[in-house]
């Protein structure tokens, strides 16, 4: 292949040279990690050992990480309303959430329709936290789910002043940290969350793993899965130790030392940007985001075509809305934040990491500048070919 340049670790992120170390030295163990002798304690040990760099990346007490298949199932696992806390043993009744979390946490988990409510956005997409007050007050022991930051957009919660507002009204809150760590603080206790999810893929981990982190001595009374008490009684199933142990060395190798310099690189792709297509619209940069993160919208250049022609040209972006089916659909982000759909359908999510150099940006950039002047010309097809 030509020379590539990724520009979507929010998707998911390079697997770090040290996950892949630490799972290809997991792999070769044959003890299952619930088993007593020689061998299974050797892969507890792999286990715990995970669990304490996890714990630590997030604040927490490694006794308080529940490891789970991705955040997906971490956020199944925790919206429920079944959760036991040191004040209250009580069901939680009502749950709310941001218009703007990630469809796993927007399923709703195991409440009823009927018990679920949506809070608004503002246009920069941070939570309205005058809405969030006034819903709390319909309920009495509510669980609230509040992203950290966007996936799509990259705007960051204000949530430890929405840990201050749920705690008042004796709520839960649970917060989809995913795209967090490396970025910016997401630890347990300075944000105020009583529940975390995290995802290892997005930190250079592998696919498929994540964890439940909780506070305190918060726990699920009632497991998602069921069957042979592993991880605490919080989730059955033996563990997936060559996975958990990639996901504690990418814990261990992330911290904050390169957010600067991201957001550096951040600046000069927006700057770029508003001097290649004036007319672009950068959704949430009024609003505190991400360093790594930028979505934006040039009017008439459609996300789907410009993917398609941005890739020919060597670069990964992405469409605002992550698209399973390969097909892009509407963001429910900016439906939320009030973006025209035709705009919407125009978003692009650039997101970059630890690996991507001033040279990747150059090339972003270029490409750029070929797209929009071939839509300019009424030629996109041309772009496509160029
Ligand atoms: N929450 C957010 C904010 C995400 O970006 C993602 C991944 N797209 C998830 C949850 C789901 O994580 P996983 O891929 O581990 O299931």
């Amino acid at each position: 292949m030509s020379e590539r340049a990724y520009f979507d670790w929010n998707a998911t992120a390079p697997l770090r040279e040290e996950a892949r170390a630490a799972m290809a030295a997991a792999l070769s163990l044959t003890g299952n990690a619930s088993s007593v002798h020689a061998e299974g304690r050797a892969a507890r040990q792999v286990v715990e050992v995970a669990r304490e760099k996890v714990a630590k990346l997030a604040g927490a007490e490694a006794k308080n990480v529940t490891f789970t298949a991705g955040a997906t199932e971490a956020n199944m696992l925790a919206l429920t309303p079944a959760i036991a806390t040191d004040r209250t043993k009580s069901l939680r009744d009502r749950l709310f959430l941001s218009a703007i979390e990630h469809p796993s946490v927007r399923s709703g988990g195991r409440f009823a329709a009927a018990q679920i409510e949506q809070l608004p956005v503002t246009g920069d997409g941070l939570l309205d936290l005058h809405a969030l007050r006034t819903a709390l007050a319909r309920a009495e022991r509510p669980l609230v789910s509040v992203m950290l930051a966007n996936n799509e957009t990259g705007a960051v919660q204000p949530i430890r002043d929405i840990a201050g507002i749920v705690h008042a009204a004796g709520g839960v809150l649970h917060v989809d940290a995913v795209q967090a760590p490396g970025r910016i603080d997401c630890r347990i206790g300075e944000l105020g969350a009583d529940l975390l999810s995290l995802s290892a893929h997005k930190l250079g981990g592998p696919q498929g793993v994540g964890a439940l982190i909780g506070r305190g001595d918060i726990r699920i009374a009632e497991p998602l899965i069921k069957g042979g008490g592993q991880e605490r009684g919080q989730r059955a199933g033996t563990e997936n130790v060559a996975a958990i142990a990639g996901f504690g060395a990418a814990a261990a190798a992330t911290n904050l030392a390169d957010a600067a310099r991201m957001a550096s690189l951040r600046e000069r792709i927006e700057t770029g940007i508003k001097a290649i297509a004036p007319q672009a619209v950068i959704f949430s940069a009024a609003a505190p985001r991400l360093p790594n993160t930028t979505l934006f919208a040039v009017p008439g250049m459609k996300a789907e075509t410009a993917i398609i022609a941005f890739d020919l040209n060597g670069i990964a972006v992405s469409s605002g809305s992550a698209c399973s089916s390969g097909k892009v659909q509407a963001s429910h982000v900016l439906a939320a934040m009030g973006v025209e759909p035709a705009l919407a359908q125009c978003a692009l999510r650039v997101s970059l990491g630890r690996t991507t150099s001033e040279h990747d940006v150059e090339n972003l950039l270029t490409a750029l500048t070929k797209v929009v002047s071939s839509i300019r010309k009424g030629r996109i097809d041309a772009g496509l070919a160029a």
